[in-house]
Order: structure tokens, then C-alpha cells, then sequence
């Protein structure tokens, strides 16, 4: 009779865990459903919703079904509902609150913060399981660390600590807080730095330290900090997109390695997604930004803050509202050569209202994405979605630059790097070799900014100084605004 009730238990907590199972897998499956979707305009906020859909399903599930099998072969549920419920509701105000009230232009440093919360959780799973490998030691149940499991603590230890610090300096780095440290010496201190880490996690796991010797771990996190700083410190400010999608990379592998410690599949396959997206985005912005990742963590390109006026005898020409208001009335193809200014000025919709307005003249208005223009990856496609800007209308840099010469005019709205001919012709230049939008091709390029100042790899653009380019100061939501108007009343 006991063996039958015993039976009917363990096939019945054999259900919840096979549940359990079912559900991970559903939630991978959601995680990539998610992903493919966000490589769409149009279904990138659906793609958010079905990946937060398999997360919301995955932590569920694992409060309501996870058991733990005891030494006496019953089964246990999750302990500290209480505490785990009151900081999922913390978490998801602060999270709440921050998205909402977060502007355009400073996202990514908010994506940088989550991304290092990211990395400390991965880092504090790590802490909290090794004493229980210690513990394991000291009670005999294991004799070294010598295996996968110790293995993956410690990597996701170093790899979180290293993201959550390196995330840490990046938004201070974003938002302004902190400047580039430019030193030579420092590259070689990480790279020292790099292999001293790793030789610490092979020297913990042939040391096996028992219950007690704490300060190993501990020096572990505190050198994973301590090198997460040092190692985003002297990367240019311009560069930080590109750091901050490596860190989310690191995230990912860190989470992984705690799917590989729990044998929690939804943890494991969302982990190595977020690293295998992070380090393909990585890849495809030095690409677009033709530099290699060794040149972004050691080139120190860009500073991270606003650079003074251009100097030099050069002269620019100006445009009147009305003189431009006339060219484009009379102009069959215009084309919109957005940048960080537009995120800046917040004048998506009045690229739209313009757009249309001239379609209602018969010109065919199209905008000109350059890979990185902005702060982050897609932030041009993301402003202009916001603004129901048809994804038809937005042309890749190639398509772009190859109907150049047959464009009638060219308004660059706050883009000044990602339009700058230094790229093309002056090989001193740091950005030479970048692919850029090549503006001064198009019969006519009308350049809305504020001034002269430069953009954010802080060096001159000698478009604003060419002959067929006219500067039409102010910012660009207002300029645009009294463009529209002018439009209208001709
Ligand atoms: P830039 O930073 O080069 O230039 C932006 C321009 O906008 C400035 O010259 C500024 O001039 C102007 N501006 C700012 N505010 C306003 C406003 N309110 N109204 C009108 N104009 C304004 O931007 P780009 O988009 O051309 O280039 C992006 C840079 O970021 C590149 O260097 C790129 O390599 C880098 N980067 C981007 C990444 C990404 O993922 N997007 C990744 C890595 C790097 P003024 O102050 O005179 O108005």
C-alpha cells in the first residue's frame, strides 16, 4: 500500500516537473518567435510582447511547479513566495515606471542599467551557489570542483560581475557623467588583467576551497568589478552603443551558464539568445561602422562630450525658411537624411507632416537610414515607426546613396557623422573608411543644426562647407515646423 501511494506521488510530482518542462520549452519557443519578430518594424512590438509573454510564463510556471527532491525522496515546493512575489512587484513598478518615463535619446543608457541588473543577477546566482559546492566538499558529497557545474558558477560569476560593472560605466559614460580615459597603459593592464581572472577561476577550481575560505570568491567578484571598469574606461564615448550590445552579449552567456547549473532550459535558451543576438549585433555595427571590435575597445574614437564650434577661414551658406520652402515645392524626389539631432528635437512627426504634405504637391519624399545614425542600433527606423512613417519609405545607405545623384534635394536632419565625406577622402580622419550617406551628390543638401558644433566623434565635416550644401539653423522640430508652414502658404 505504501509503495502505491509512494508511486502515485512521485508519478504525480513527475507530472509537475514534466509541466515544468513543457513550459520552458514553450517559453524558448516564444523567446525566438519574439527575436524573429523584432527584425520587423511592424511586428518588432508584438515580437516584445510574445518574448516578455515566455518570461511572464516561465517564472510563473517555475513558482507554481518547481519541485526539489529531498534526501528522502519526497518532493518540495519553492520556499519564500513572499519575498520572491514582493520583489517580482518591485521590479516590475521600477522597470514600469522607468520605460514610460524614459525619453527617446536617453535610451540606451537605460538599456545599459538593465543590462548590468542583468549581469549582477547572473553574478549573484554564482554567489549564492558557491558555498553550497563548499558545503558539498565539506560533507564529502563531492571531493573537488574540478567539473562543469563549478565551472559554470564561477564564469558566470566573472562574466556578470565584469557586465554588470562595464554597464555601470557605459551609462555614466552615455548620460555624461564620467569621460573617456584615454591611456594606453590601461589596454595593457586589461589585457593582463584579462588572463590573471581567468587564471583565478582555474586556480579556485584546483584549490576546491572548502566551507569557510570565503575570501576566494569574493576577490573573484571583487576582480571581475574591478576589470568590468577598467575595461569599458578608455573606450571612446561614440562607441558605447557597440560596448554596451558586447556587455548585453555577456549578459546572455552569464544567464546561460545559470540554465546550465539549474538544467533550466527557458534560463539556458534565453541566455545563449540574448548572447548570440548581442554578439551578432556587435559584429554587424563594427561593420557598418567598418571597424574592427579590436579597433572600438582599443581605438578610443569619439568623445563623449559636445565639441565647440568648427573653426578655420571656411565659409557656410544659409538658406531663408521661404527660399527652401520653394525648392522643395518645385523638387520631385527629396530625400531625408535623419540623425541623433532628430531624436534630440523629437521631430519624427514633423518629417511625416512634411512627407505628406509634399506628396500632396506630387514630390516623393523617402529618408536615408544610416546603420548607426543615433545613439543605438534601428533608433532612426524606431523614431520614424513611432511617427507611422511607412517602413516602404525608409532606404537603406546602399539603395540611398545609389539614387543620389538623381535626388533632388537632401535635408539632413541633426545627422552630421554619419553624412561626413571625411569618411570617403581625408585618410587621417577617424572615421575614415566608415560607409556614410553621401549627401553632397544629391542636387541640392539643405543641413538642419542647431550651430557648427560637431557631432559625436567630435571631429569637422567639411559638407557644411561645400557648394551645393546651404545650413538652415535652428533646431529641427522648430525649423521644421516653420518649414511645413511656409510649404502651406506658398
Ligand atoms: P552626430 O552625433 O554625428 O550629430 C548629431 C548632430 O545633431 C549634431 O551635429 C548636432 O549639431 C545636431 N543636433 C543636436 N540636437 C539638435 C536639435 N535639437 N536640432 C537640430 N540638430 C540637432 O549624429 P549622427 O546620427 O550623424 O551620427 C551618430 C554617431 O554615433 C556616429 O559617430 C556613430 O558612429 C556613433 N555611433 C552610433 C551607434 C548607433 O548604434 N547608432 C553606435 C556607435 C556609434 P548642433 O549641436 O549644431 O545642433
Amino acid at each position: 500500500m505504501e509503495t502505491i501511494q509512494t508511486l502515485t506521488k512521485t508519478f504525480e510530482f513527475s507530472e509537475y516537473i514534466s509541466i515544468l518542462e513543457l513550459s520552458y520549452i514553450l517559453a524558448s519557443v516564444l523567446f525566438i518567435l519574439g527575436l524573429k519578430k523584432l527584425s520587423h518594424p511592424d511586428t518588432a512590438r508584438s515580437g516584445n510582447l510574445w518574448a516578455a509573454a515566455g518570461m511572464g510564463l516561465a517564472i510563473v510556471f517555475t513558482i507554481l511547479f518547481h519541485k526539489t527532491k529531498l534526501e528522502d525522496g519526497t518532493y518540495q515546493g519553492i520556499h519564500n513566495i513572499g519575498w520572491i512575489v514582493g520583489a517580482l512587484i518591485i521590479g516590475t513598478v521600477v522597470g514600469w515606471l522607468a520605460a514610460r518615463k524614459v525619453k527617446m535619446t536617453a535610451m540606451p543608457q537605460m538599456v545599459s542599467i538593465f543590462n548590468g541588473m542583468g549581469g549582477a543577477c547572473a553574478a549573484l546566482i554564482s554567489m549564492m551557489e558557491f558555498p553550497r559546492m563548499q558545503n558539498e566538499l565539506a560533507g564529502h558529497q563531492a571531493t573537488t570542483m574540478l567539473n562543469g557545474e563549478a565551472l559554470a558558477i564561477l564564469l558566470g560569476l566573472m562574466i556578470g560581475g565584469v557586465s554588470f560593472a562595464g554597464s555601470m560605466v557605459a551609462f555614466g559614460k552615455l548620460d555624461e557623467r564620467i569621460g573617456d580615459v584615454k591611456s594606453p597603459v590601461l589596454r595593457y593592464i586589461n589585457l593582463s588583467f584579462l588572463f590573471i581572472l581567468l587564471g583565478f577561476v582555474v586556480f579556485i577550481m584546483f584549490k576546491s576551497p572548502v566551507a569557510g575560505e570565503n575570501w576566494m570568491i569574493y576577490t573573484l567578484a571583487g576582480l571581475a568589478l574591478v576589470y568590468g571598469v577598467t575595461f569599458v574606461l578608455p573606450i571612446g564615448g561614440a562607441d558605447m552603443p557597440v560596448v554596451i550590445s558586447l556587455l548585453n552579449s555577456f549578459t546572455g552567456v552569464a544567464a546561460a551558464m545559470g540554465g546550465f547549473l539549474y538544467s533550466n532550459q527557458a534560463m539556458l535558451t534565453g541566455g545563449i539568445l540574448v548572447g548570440s543576438s548581442g554578439t551578432i549585433l556587435t559584429m554587424l555595427m563594427c561593420k557598418a561602422m567598418n571597424r574592427s571590435l579590436l579597433n572600438v575597445i582599443i581605438g578610443a574614437f569619439g568623445g563623449s562630450s559636445a565639441a565647440g564650434p568648427a573653426t578655420g577661414d571656411k565659409t557656410v551658406k544659409e538658406i531663408s525658411l521661404s527660399d527652401a520652402a520653394v525648392l522643395l515645392s518645385y523638387s520631385q524626389k527629396v530625400l531625408v537624411v535623419p540623425g541623433y539631432g532628430l531624436a534630440v528635437a523629437q521631430a519624427q512627426h514633423l518629417c511625416h507632416e512634411l512627407e505628406n504634405l509634399l506628396a500632396s504637391k506630387g514630390v516623393e519624399l523617402k529618408y536615408g537610414i544610416h546603420p548607426v545614425a543615433g545613439r543605438m542600433p534601428g533608433h532612426m527606423n524606431v523614431l520614424l515607426a513611432e511617427a507611422d512613417v511607412a517602413y516602404e519609405k525608409l532606404q537603406e545607405m546602399e539603395d540611398a546613396n545609389n539614387e543620389m545623384n538623381n535626388t533632388d534635394v537632401v535635408i539632413v536632419v541633426g545627422a552630421n557623422d554619419v553624412v561626413n565625406p571625411a569618411a570617403e577622402d581625408d585618410a587621417s580622419s577617424p572615421i575614415y573608411g566608415m560607409p556614410v550617406i553621401k549627401v553632397w551628390e544629391a542636387k541640392n543638401t539643405i543641413i538642419m543644426k542647431r550651430s557648427m558644433a560637431k557631432g559625436y566623434a567630435a571631429i569637422e565635416n567639411n559638407l557644411f562647407f561645400m557648394p551645393k550644401s546651404r545650413m538652415l539653423f535652428g533646431d529641427a522640430k522648430a525649423t521644421l515646423q516653420k518649414l511645413v508652414s511656409e510649404i502651406k502658404n506658398l
